[in-house]
């Protein structure tokens, strides 16, 4: 009996093999294969709203509440997210809107924005059915504050943090300056979108960034150490630590704005370095959406380290101040004679990931997403080459203006301890 039923597994494994594609609609798909979600969609209204996402296949989820702003956050292993560019922009009942993407490395996550507090009500995944695929199903329900935040899950602590990526040790006696350069947001925070044209800020700093690298170690004079390297999330004060813990002499981190769809013909690049009080109201607009990264991305914001600005740092932030603005007129003079600038192209305001008090430190907006002539521009593989030629020329003339010594190296108080920047003592306000 064993043999024959052996046998008849062999053969009909066999025949299923033969069988053409196109007979089997939705072959059920193997564990080593990765997920993919396929499709996504909001239903109910403002007492009770469901997302469901259609997956490959069955995984297990996580979901926690988050305040101030309320969010819902799904947790899941890595899945590939092919779903349609409008996902997630348009909300529903209780969902304003959604976000997803790589969380860190093999975790996925879904963040949902929330115009109300909410209990979350069922959180589970379908197994997959004839020719349904399976389904992740989060059941949300209409509540009050107070409900809401008993609910709130054991905050994300900072060492359930996505790791950075460890730099690489410098071989002993390597002596070149390390150039930290960091691709603004990833992963679930995709930074500003032209949903139009499929766009994505994340993308398209990553891709320029990678040019930058490249060009930069071709002249062999620096060490050039880059926050991410891919499609995946790294919070501010993660991006601030990695520049600090590498001892880099310069950090730039790059981005690219995007207005209402009113304000389409501003365009240009603006470089921003830190400063207590913004230069304008545009800066702090751009300073409040960029520091949002981290919201974003459901992160617990009441569990960040305390502000490094605020404590006492006088003589080395100062100096690593004139530093930051030292680079950033070379670097405006230097791109403005390849890329259309902003009007007023220097500019300053309160971005945390410019807050490390010992590495000269710029944001640079390459432009805007949401001017079409800047996008086409951006997205230009010669613009982008120009650009980050122009971008290296500044950086070799800065680091030629310190040589032989290399005066960006910020001593702080000896009492400091770098990595965990620790204050000496603290100003009152
Ligand atoms: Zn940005």
């Amino acid at each position: 009996m064993a043999v024959r039923t052996g046998m008849r597994k062999i053969w009909l494994a066999a025949a299923l093999a033969l069988l053409p594609a196109w007979l089997s609609a939705s072959p059920p798909a193997r564990a080593s294969e990765p997920v993919v979600a396929t499709d996504a969609r909001l239903a109910g209204d403002g007492e009770r709203t469901r997302l469901v996402i259609d997956l490959s296949r069955s995984v297990p989820l996580g979901a926690f509440t988050l305040a101030d702003p309320y969010r819902v956050v799904v947790d899941i292993p890595d899945v590939i997210f092919a779903l349609p560019a409008s996902a997630g922009q348009e909300g529903r009942g209780l969902v304003s809107a959604y976000r997803f993407g790589l969380f860190a490395p093999g975790k996925a996550r879904i963040v949902m924005d929330l115009t109300d507090p909410v209990t979350v009500d069922k959180a589970f995944v379908l197994e997959p059915m004839d020719d349904q695929p399976a389904r992740l199903v989060i059941d949300l329900v209409r509540t009050d504050r107070s409900t809401f935040l008993k609910a709130v899950a054991a905050p994300l602590r900072a060492t359930e943090q996505p790791e950075m990526p460890k730099a690489d040790v410098a071989a002993a006696g390597d002596v070149r300056p390390v150039i930290v350069l960091d691709p603004g947001h990833g992963g679930v925070d995709s930074g500003a979108v032209n949903a139009k044209f499929g766009v994505t800020e994340k993308q398209l700093v990553l891709t320029i960034a990678r040019k930058l690298q490249h060009q930069l170690e071709e002249t062999g004079r620096y060490r050039v150490l880059m926050t991410r390297t891919k499609d995946t999330y790294i919070s501010l004060g993660q991006r601030v630590r990695f520049a600090r813990e590498n001892e880099a002499k310069l950090f730039i981190s790059l981005h690219a704005d995007s207005l209402g769809s009113h304000d389409g013909d501003v365009r240009g690049a603006t470089i921003y370095t830190i400063s207590d009080r913004a230069s304008d109201a545009e800066a702090q607009r751009l300073a409040d959406s960029e520091n949002k990264a981290d919201m974003i991305a459901g992160l617990d914001l009441s569990e960040e380290p305390a502000d490094v600005a605020g404590i006492l740092f006088d003589l080395a932030q100062r100096e690593t101040r004139n530093f930051s603005a030292l680079f950033a007129r070379s670097l405006a003079g230097s791109v403005s004679g390849v890329a259309r600038m902003h009007k007023s192209p220097l500019k300053s305001a309160g971005f945390k990931v410019l807050k490390a008090p010992d590495v000269p430190s710029v944001l640079f907006e390459l432009g805007y997403l949401s001017s079409a002539k800047d996008l086409e521009l951006m997205t230009s593989s010669q613009w982008q080459d120009s650009v980050t030629d122009a971008m290296a020329v500044a950086i070799e003339a800065y680091f030629a203006a310190q040589r032989p010594r290399d005066r960006a190296t910020v001593a702080l108080p000896a009492s400091v301890d770098r990595a965990s920047a620790k204050p000496v003592a603290v100003t009152a306000p």
